[in-house]
Formats: structure tokens, C-alpha cells, sequence
């Protein structure tokens, strides 16, 4: 049961703390205050999660879906070369928004207990904090939908002229990408077949030792912002043009291609695929390529650098592989070569 909206944001005030510099003001007022340092700029990048599209209840657990809502906002600052300051928070929660005598009241819908949404602020603080920024304020409203809405609105921050963009790749460019793409869709696709989790499941009896399928899976649920190689990037000056995959690898492609006026040549065969996708691509005769090149939700980063500068992208260190995978071209146009026919359209909310 919900008591009240003021209820509510009282406790989440409590859950987010004191604010800590550069936050100067945090949840209690209209406005957040953040001290902006001399010869940075501001990132300023908002995403939300939406029940039914995005997450559905019977396979994400509370703090996962607030642990994710700040994950792909962070992913964003990472595909800037940014680093995370704070971020805000609205719940927007399935019931009424007034009772018949105009009070400020959230009804409980049966479905949306506090605890449950605590939790989500709870996913929401504790990613937040690990990659060093806090919930410095937000909104708690209400839907006569019947799907929750959690929405983050991330501000993040860069040195002058130490900003990644889409816009600067080149021809001759090298095109690499972080980690395993395919492993988010994979890990969904896993969650809603039932079939092929009752396959794994009945692989994972057979076996004390972990499928592979669960690391899948967490691609979904728990996604990693590359926030450490972003700023590398950004801060030796090596990619000149880069992108977070959230809507699979070519279409993010498309979109560096698209903004810097050029096309790519992408060899299928150097596309890295996990063990982990192989192997459930082989057990349920899929395509691992068709989750590689078309699944979304991956929050890897997907840049180019010069051939001059790819021997020192070479000697990065990262906690995840960086695979070059193509060159850029003049044709304006991705081009995959090495594979059949594939569906690799990506995904797009309004489709
Ligand atoms: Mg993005």
C-alpha cells in the first residue's frame, strides 16, 4: 500500500542520503544544484524503461529494473567519454492520481506496494553509486495505464574538448566494439521461450556447473556501462567517432555512418561471439549472428579510430575485449560481408 506521493519521496530522500559534492542540493527543493567545475561541459542524456516494453515482472526482479534504468542512462554518458555526476528518478505509477476529492493520494493498485517500488529506487541508488554519482532529486506521479514507468534523466560531465560524437569517422577508419555483442538479445529471447529455458533448465539439473545461458541472461538484466573505456577514449583523444549499442550493431552503425556522411564494411566473420551464444545458437539452431549484428540493448561501445591510432586501442586496457570488425567506407552505405541474407534491422520503439 502506498500511504501518499510526500510519504513516498520522503523515504526515497532518506534511501538517496545527504548530498555529496559536486551535488550541492539534492532531493527537498524545485531544482537540484550542481557545481559545474571551469573547463568542463555538462552531459545531459534521459531514458526510461517502460513495463510491457522494455521489462515485463515475471522475470525481472525490482532492483534489477532500477539497476538497468540508471545502466543504459550511464551507457549514454559512456558513449560521450563522460564521466556520471548525478541523475534524477520518476516513478510513474499505474493508479489513480487523485481521489474523488481531489487529494493527492496514490491508490494502491495491487499491485504496486511501496516495497516494490523501494526497490527499484534501491536498484536505482546502488548502480548509481558504483560508478560514482547519486539520485539527486525526481517525480512520483501516476498513469491510468496499467504499465509502471521508471524514468531517468543522467548528468554526466567532460572536459572541454573531450567529448565523444557520432560524427567523426572517417574513411580508412578502423571499426571495433566492445565485449560480445548478441548477449543482451540472446538473454531475452531466453527469459520469454519458454522452451528454450526449459531446455536450459533441464541442461542445468544435468550439470552442477553453471550454464552458460545464466551469463546471457544477466546481459539482459544487468547490463555494464563501458564508463571507464569512454573515457579513456575520449581523454587520449583515440576514437574519432563512437556510440553505446543499444539498438543492435548495425543500426548503431548506421547511425555513426549517417552522422559522419560516410558508410562501412563490416567482415561477419570477425564479429565476436561468446561461448555462451554459440552455444545456445547450436543447441536451438539459431544464427548467432542474427543476435550479433541485429539484437539491441548490449550497452557496449561501438567507435573508430585512425589506422594510426589503432596499435595504442590495441594496448588498452579493459576488462572486456575491444575486436576490430570492419573499416570505414565513402558508399554511405553498411555493408556486411561474409554472411547470408540476415534480418539485422535492430530494433525501433515506434515498429
Ligand atoms: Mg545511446
Amino acid at each position: 500500500m502506498i500511504s501518499s506521493e510526500f510519504a513516498l519521496v520522503e523515504t526515497i530522500r532518506r534511501l538517496a542520503g545527504k548530498a555529496r559534492a559536486p551535488v550541492a542540493l539534492g532531493i527537498g527543493d524545485d531544482c537540484a544544484v550542481i557545481d559545474v567545475r571551469p573547463g568542463e561541459v555538462l552531459l545531459h542524456t534521459t531514458d526510461c524503461l517502460v513495463e510491457g516494453v522494455h521489462f515485463r515482472r515475471e522475470y525481472f526482479a525490482a532492483i534489477d529494473i532500477g539497476l538497468k534504468a540508471v545502466a543504459v542512462n550511464l551507457s549514454d554518458i559512456a558513449a560521450m567519454g563522460g564521466r556520471p555526476v548525478a541523475f534524477l528518478l520518476t516513478l510513474v505509477i499505474p493508479g489513480r492520481a487523485r481521489d474523488g476529492r481531489g487529494n493527492d493520494t496514490i491508490q494502491e493498485t495491487g499491485r504496486d506496494d511501496e516495497r516494490y517500488l523501494l526497490d527499484i529506487v534501491r536498484g536505482a541508488i546502488a548502480c548509481g553509486r558504483k560508478f560514482g554519482c547519486q539520485l539527486a532529486g525526481g517525480n512520483v506521479s501516476s498513469t491510468r495505464g496499467d504499465g509502471l514507468i521508471v524514468d531517468v534523466s543522467m548528468i554526466g560531465a567532460a572536459k572541454k574538448g573531450c567529448v565523444l560524437r557520432r560524427s567523426g569517422a572517417r574513411p580508412g577508419d578502423v571499426v571495433l566494439v566492445s565485449g560480445h555483442p548478441g548477449q543482451s538479445s540472446a538473454g531475452l529471447a531466453l527469459l520469454n521461450d519458454s522452451r528454450l529455458t526449459t531446455h536450459d533448465s533441464r541442461l542445468r539439473t544435468a550439470s552442477s556447473i553453471q550454464h552458460p545461458a545464466s551469463s546471457l541472461r544477466a546481459a539482459h538484466l544487468r547490463p555494464q556501462p563501458m564508463l571507464a573505456l569512454g573515457r579513456s577514449l575520449a581523454e587520449r583523444g583515440l576514437a574519432t567517432a563512437c556510440i553505446d549499442t543499444s539498438d543492435g550493431l548495425v543500426q548503431d552503425l548506421g547511425h555513426i555512418c549517417g552522422e559522419s556522411g560516410v558508410g562501412a564494411e563490416i567482415d561477419a566473420a570477425k564479429i565476436p561471439i561468446s561461448r555462451a551464444l554459440r552455444r545456445l545458437c547450436s543447441e536451438s539452431r539459431k544464427d548467432p549472428l542474427e543476435f550479433a549484428l541485429g539484437g539491441g540493448e548490449d550497452y557496449g561501445l561501438l567507435f573508430t579510430v585512425t589506422e594510426k591510432d589503432f596499435p595504442k586501442v590495441r594496448r588498452l586496457k579493459s576488462p572486456v575485449p575491444i575486436t576490430s570488425i570492419g573499416r570505414i567506407t565513402r558508399s554511405r552505405k553498411v555493408r556486411i560481408t561474409g554472411c547470408d541474407d540476415l534480418r539485422t534491422s535492430g530494433f525501433d520503439h515506434l515498429k
